[in-house]
Formats: C-alpha cells, structure tokens, sequence
C-alpha cells in the first residue's frame, strides 16, 4: 500500500503524515476495543470527549496557548470564518482595517462589508501580489474593532515575517496555509483560524483560537451556530462537532509532538524552502516572482515564463510521482506546497527534476 505513495504538491486537500494516515488505518473499524469506528461513536461518548479533549490540550501544548483563549473545532471552513468574524468583532465603531494580499484577504474584507466598514489599508494586487505590503502605523484606524492580515498567501506564495502591531486594536489572522509551520506568538493575536486541509488534517474542520474578551459580542440576530460564544459554552459540542476531522486532526498534532513540535519543524520547513528557493534563484531557466522577505514557505511560486514549458514540466513531474505543482488556475505556472507533512526528499526530488528539466531545454 504505502510504496505507491507520491510526493503530493497540492495547496490543499494536501499530503498528511505516513503515520497518521497509517494509525487511522489500523483504528479504522475497531478504535480501542470499541467494536466501532471513530465515525461510528457518539460525540456524547466518553472515547469522543478523550479525542476531542486531547487534541484540544496538545494544540494548547504545540501553540503555547494561554487559558485566557479559547480553542473551537467548528465547521464551514476557511471561507465561514470571513463571516463569523465581522459578525462577532464588530461591535463599537463598526469598523475594521484589511490589508489585502491575495484574494483570500479580498474576499474576507468584501464578505465584512456585509456588517460594518471596511478600511483597505493597502493592497498588493498592483503587482499581482507578489510582496506584502508595507504599512505606516500612523495609518491605523484606532477606533477599529479589529485588523485583519492573511498570513500566508497561499496562491500567491507570500507570507508575513513580522506582524502589524496594532496595539489595543485585536489582530485577526488567517493561517490557514501556515498552521503550525512556524512559531508564532498568539498573544499578539485576539483570533486566529485555519481551516484543517492544507496543514493540519482533512476537509472538515476548521480551529478558532480566540481570546476570551471577544466572546460574547454578537449582534442578537447572529445565527446561533455563528456566535463564538455557543462554541465556547459548549466546548465544541453545542451540536455534532465535524467528529473524524477532528480525529485526524488529533494524530496531528500527536505526530508534530514526535517531531520534537513546532520548533524543530520550522527548521525543517526553512530547509525546505531554502533548498527550493536556492534552486530557483540559481537556475537559468526557472524564477520566482515574488519578493525575496516575503517569500512563502509553505507555498512555492515559480514559472519559466513560457506557458508550453510550464505544462510541460508539470506533467513531466507528474510522470515522476511528483503530483500536483500546477499553479493556481488564476495566476498559471508552478506551485509547490510543502507543507509539513512533506519530507526534504520530495522538495529533494522536485529540484533533481529542474536540474534535469533545465539541462534538456538550455536555451
Ligand atoms: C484554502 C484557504 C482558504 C479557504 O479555505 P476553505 O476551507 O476552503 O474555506 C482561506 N484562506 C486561506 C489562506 C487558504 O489557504
């Protein structure tokens, strides 16, 4: 079974850990003496609550996630979140600043303007958004209610290398691309939220880590299921909690604390990204596009400039188990996500073939 396993460069549904898909496998239709498969407990159940509950306490763990935040495992995916945000953080001045730095941003701050006002304090769609923009505090809306950044483009190949401080005005972040790639400091946060797929686990569920004060502010007429606080009453149990998601999402995390957690998968991912980067930046016929500071390293954007050879190479690599490196159908050419669960031999195997590509088409 595991021999025919390829190096997956897909943005998401992406690649998960050998072991965790093989740990599920074993659990799959008798998880602990149960007689029953994970889908088949009770979210009531006792087995559940110790999924739910651990999973919970080991992303606390893996984070450094202080008791004063809450941690939901909700549902609706990334896109849900553009809505519960403005929906529960607007609640004085109505207004929030965006930065837009792909279109994942665009349609979180076009999704706010449904509820309140949104101030686009900058874009880089100018230059197809390429670089993440630099923004003088001064221009900072003090009255806002919360500012909004997307911390890794995941189409786009940016991410953010240090973050707005915007002082008592709640920072609200994005991670889904980047979740647990880095470390990052949640106390600079008031919410954060990455849907499951790209870096955690399946399509299913999404995390919600949200600082306590900011619960409870919802507009009366906010549907139940979309206020924070019925989440956190219920410790993600108000209704049937996206059970198997969570799960996997659960050996995760458990596999990211074998690796010796966050920290020694960031030097990991750095590797990673260096490796293909330094691939890139030296090759005649390959380059990036996107701003050396801001560059991704979760999601790798290269082209050759010409579209033939851009199709070419991708189903070359294809040929090769290398899967899925086209780039997102609204910018063309290359991506190569390595997220966590790809190991430095496919990012190695990925620039064998670019060296091997470039040598068959030297101009
Ligand atoms: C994939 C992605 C989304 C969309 O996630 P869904 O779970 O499909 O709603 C949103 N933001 C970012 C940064 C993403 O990478």
């Amino acid at each position: 079974m595991t021999e025919k396993r390829i190096y997956n460069f897909s943005a998401g549904p992406s690649m998960m850990p050998l072991p965790v898909l093989e740990q599920a496998a074993a659990e799959m239709t008798n998880y602990r003496n149960s007689g029953m498969s994970v889908m088949e407990l009770s979210h009531r159940s006792k087995l559940f609550e110790e999924i739910l509950f651990k999973a919970e306490d080991d992303l606390r763990t893996l984070m450094n996630v202080p008791n004063n935040y809450k941690i939901l495992f909700l549902q609706g995916g990334a896109s849900l979140q553009f809505s519960m945000v403005p929906l529960n953080l607007f609640r004085a001045s109505r207004k929030a600043d965006y930065i837009i730095t792909g279109s994942w941003a665009k349609k979180a701050a076009q999704e706010a303007t449904r509820f309140g006002e949104v101030n686009i304090l900058a874009s880089s769609e100018d230059s197809v958004f390429t670089y993440i923009p630099d923004v003088d505090p001064a221009k900072y809306s003090k009255d806002a209610d919360y500012f909004y950044i997307t911390y890794n483009n995941t189409i786009y190949g940016t991410r953010y290398t240090s973050i707005p401080n915007t002082g008592y005005v709640p920072l609200v972040s994005d991670l889904s691309s980047m979740f647990l790639s880095e470390e990052i400091d949640i106390t600079k946060f008031g919410v954060v939220f990455a849907g499951a797929q790209k870096n955690v686990g399946p399509a299913g569920v999404t995390i919600v880590i949200i600082r306590d004060d900011l619960i409870g502010f919802a507009a009366p007429s906010t549907p139940v299921l979309l206020d924070y606080k019925t989440h956190a009453d219920n410790d993600s149990l108000y209704n049937t909690p996206p059970c198997f998601a969570i799960y996997m999402a659960g050996l995760t995390f458990q596999w990211v604390k074998q690796q010796g957690g966050v920290a020694a998968l960031q030097k990991i991912n750095e590797a990673k990204a260096n490796l293909l980067y330094q691939a890139i930046d030296d090759s005649p016929l390959f380059r990036c596009p996107v701003a050396k500071r801001d560059r991704s390293l979760m999601n790798v954007v290269f082209v050759t400039g010409d579209d033939v050879l851009d199709k070419e190479f991708i189903a070359g690599a294809k040929e090769r188990g290398l899967s899925n490196l086209g780039g997102h159908r609204t910018v063309g050419g290359m991506r190569a996500s390595i997220y966590n669960a790809m190991p430095v031999e496919g990012v190695q195997a990925l620039v064998d073939y670019m060296k091997e590509f470039e040598k068959n088409h030297s101009k």
